[in-house]
């Protein structure tokens, strides 16, 4: 057996610290490169959807009259 790619203690060179692209805050590791999970679902839904948020209207207000039927 041979054990080979025995890498030591590798060093990662210092990064530039990048900005959230959805609020510009600094970028967490947990969430790179957004600040947040919620700053990361955000940038998801909107390149998944292609467009923008899109407003959601509520309707909900049906005109109930009376109907009368003159004939
Ligand atoms: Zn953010």
């Amino acid at each position: 057996m041979e054990e080979r790619m025995n890498s030591k203690a590798s060093v990662e060179p210092l990064r530039k610290p990048r900005q959230c692209p959805e609020c510009g805050r600094p970028s967490s590791r947990d969430t790179y490169p957004f600040c947040s999970a919620r700053c990361r679902e955000l940038d998801l839904s909107r390149w998944l959807t292609g467009s923008y948020a899109i407003p959601v209207a509520e309707d909900e207000s049906k005109a109930g009259g009376d109907e009368g039927d003159n004939g």
